[in-house]
C-alpha cells in the first residue's frame, strides 16, 4: 500500500492517516478490486468563530462524524451572554477540538494603531495560555487583516491566522478553489465567504467538489451560530449535519477534514516576553 505524505503533516496525523486507511483497505479493495485508498488531496477545516454556546452542541455533531473543528474565542467574551462560558469551552477543547484566538473583545483590526493591536491579539493569547490551551492559529475579527495585524499575530507567537474570504464563491468565480496545502502566506490564509443562513448545503458541498476538482488543497470553512434562523452569520444543525454526513463520504475521494492546526502543520510557541 503507497502512503502518500500530505505536505509534511505532523507524525501524528500521518499515524491517524494510516490507522483509517488500514480499516479502509478492505472495503476499497471490494470496491475497486485495486486495494488502493485515495490519496489526500483536499483538507477541509470546520472553523467557528466568536465562542457562540451553540458551538457545544456543534462540537458534539462533528465528533459523531470522528471530525474534529477549530474554534476561534474572544477569551474577554467567553462567559457572557449567548457566549460558552469556561467550563464549556474546556469541554469542546477536551473532546479534541483545536481553541484557537480571534482576539480579546471581536474588533476591527485595521482600525487600531499597532499597540492596540498587540494588546488585542497578544493579551487575548496569553489568557488562552493562562487556561491551559496551546494556541497557534489566529482568525482575525470580520477577515480584517492588514500587514501590521499580520506581523503582531507572528510577534505574539501565533504560527498561522485565517482571514475570511479569497477562494472561489459566487463573489468571486476567478478565485482558486483550494488554499496551498502549505499556504504562501501562513498570516493570512484564505476561504471561502462565511456560511451564512442563506448558503445552501450545495452550496457547502460546491466548496469542496471546486477544490476537488482543481487539485485539492486546504479549503477552511467559516462558521459563526449553529441554531436555525438565529441570525444572517448561522447554519441550521439540520443543514450542517446533512453537510458533515455528506463531507464524511468524500474519503474515498481523498477529502478529508483537519483542524486548521493540524491542516497547516502549525507548532506552539510560547508567549514571547515583552
Ligand atoms: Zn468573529
Amino acid at each position: 500500500m503507497k502512503i502518500v505524505r500530505w505536505a509534511g503533516a505532523p507524525a501524528a496525523a500521518v499515524l491517524a492517516v494510516l490507522a483509517s486507511l488500514t480499516v479502509l483497505a478492505p472495503l476499497a479493495q471490494a470496491d475497486s478490486g485495486a486495494g488502493r485508498p485515495a490519496k489526500v488531496t483536499t483538507v477541509v477545516s470546520l472553523t467557528f468563530d466568536d465562542g457562540d454556546v451553540t458551538h457545544t452542541a456543534a462540537a458534539r455533531m462533528l465528533e459523531r462524524r470522528g471530525m474534529r473543528g477549530t474554534f476561534y474565542v474572544n477569551t474577554e467574551t467567553i462567559g457572557g451572554d449567548a457566549k460558552l462560558d469556561r467550563r464549556a469551552l474546556a469541554a469542546i477543547a477536551r473532546a479534541g477540538h483545536e481553541i484557537g484566538g480571534h482576539t480579546l473583545t471581536h474588533i476591527r483590526l485595521t482600525q487600531l494603531t499597532r499597540s492596540e493591536q498587540r494588546t488585542q491579539i497578544c493579551d487575548d493569547r496569553r489568557t488562552l495560555i493562562a487556561w491551559g490551551y496551546r494556541p497557534t492559529t489566529l482568525a482575525y475579527p470580520f477577515g480584517s487583516v492588514d500587514s501590521d495585524a499580520k506581523a503582531v499575530a507572528r510577534q505574539c507567537g501565533y504560527d498561522a491566522a485565517r482571514r475570511v474570504g479569497g477562494l472561489k464563491e459566487w463573489g468571486c468565480p476567478g478565485c482558486p478553489a483550494g488554499e496551498e496545502p502549505r499556504p504562501r502566506d501562513r498570516y493570512e490564509i484564505r476561504t471561502p465567504g462565511s456560511i451564512r443562513e442563506d448558503t445552501l448545503l450545495r452550496q457547502m458541498r460546491q466548496q469542496v467538489l471546486n477544490a476537488e476538482k482543481t487539485g485539492g488543497g486546504l479549503v477552511p470553512l467559516v462558521f459563526h451560530r449553529v441554531c436555525a434562523g438565529c441570525g444572517v452569520y448561522s447554519v441550521s444543525p439540520e443543514t450542517l449535519d446533512d453537510f458533515l454526513g455528506w463531507l464524511a463520504g468524500r474519503k474515498a475521494h481523498g477529502t478529508v477534514v483537519r483542524t486548521m492546526h493540524d491542516a497547516v502543520g502549525a507548532r506552539y510557541r510560547p508567549m514571547p516576553r515583552n
